[in-house]
């Protein structure tokens, strides 16, 4: 299983310039298999500068990005590889897409990396299952499909790769709540049944709190708060500190004094029945 670390990672851009800004500032973390992190924080406060360190997109100004307990910018290390084992997904990916259909778009990554076609055939067919995609979507040319559809096509062009981390940028942004919803699932299960970390970058403290295992909270390139989902999401107050919110049904159970922290409907629901004497469901 893939461990990614940082330590002290800092970026500066354009240093020495009038134009100087630290970006990234001695952030230090963890992210093993198997755990879903999430990192939240307004927009400048750094986290696409962070996240594009993670496969040796960027170099950083100080501190070291260490995968596997190697330091990715030793002499010698294989970066190329690196960025099959580690999976970024950008923005709007689908503003990638490219070939004439969305098999072959699916089919690029492994046909760079080398695969053979029965592997990359084998690879297709995994990806697009993951990514709930049918036959006839994979034989359509990627712009016939829907905003949602286009999204999934984009993620599996990533899952093609098989990487053992995937890093996403608001992978649910602009969508509509269902293919949102779809979307998460798809990643959560892509990370439970491969054991992949999964680093997932989000304004949506709902998503944030439904699916990850631990948060950061980013401001001005630090991470000021660092913990598992739960709690860092029943610190209500600090969170409001940093200009962040939690989600509804976390606030309406904090208010209640439900105890234990809801961080999803059923959670509140469940909680909020307890508190009215009913018992669990
Ligand atoms: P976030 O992803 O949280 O919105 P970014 O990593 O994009 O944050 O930006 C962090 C800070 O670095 C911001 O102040 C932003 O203006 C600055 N920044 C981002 N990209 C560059 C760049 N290429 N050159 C100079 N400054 C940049």
């Amino acid at each position: 299983m893939i461990t990614i670390s940082t330590e002290n990672l800092t970026h500066i851009y354009s240093p020495g310039s009038p134009f100087e800004k630290t970006a990234v500032d001695g952030v230090s973390f963890t992210l093993t298999g198997g755990e879903v992190m999430g990192i939240i924080g307004h927009t400048g406060s750094g986290k696409s500068t962070l996240i594009r360190h993670l496969n040796g997109l960027m170099k950083p100004t100080s501190g070291r990005v260490l995968v596997d307990g190697e330091d990715i910018f030793a002499k010698g290390y294989d970066r190329r590889l690196l960025r099959h084992r580690v999976g970024l997904v950008f923005q709007y990916p689908e503003y990638q897409l490219f070939d004439e259909t969305v098999e072959n778009d699916i089919a690029f990554g492994p046909r760079n990396m080398g695969c053979g076609e029965e592997e990359i055939k084998r690879r297709v067919a995994r990806a697009a299952e993951f990514a709930g995609l049918t036959e006839s979507e994979l034989a359509a040319s990627p712009f016939e499909l829907s905003g949602g559809q286009k999204r999934r096509a984009a993620l599996a062009g990533v899952l093609a790769m098989e990487p053992e981390a995937l890093v996403l940028d608001e992978p649910a942004a602009g969508l509509d709540p269902i293919s949102r919803r779809r979307i998460m699932l798809d990643i959560i299960a892509y990370a439970n049944q491969t054991g992949a970390a999964i680093l997932l970058v989000s304004h949506s403290m709902e998503d944030i709190a439904a699916y990850t295992t631990k948060v950061a909270v980013m401001r001005d390139g630090r991470f000021v708060m660092q913990g598992a989902t739960r709690d860092i999401f029943s610190r209500v107050g600090e969170l409001a500190e940093h200009g962040l919110s939690v989600p509804q049904v976390t606030r309406i159970c904090a208010e209640l004094g439900c105890g234990e922290t809801a961080l999803t409907v059923a959670e509140g629901a469940e909680a909020v029945k307890k508190l009215l004497g009913r018992g669990p469901l």
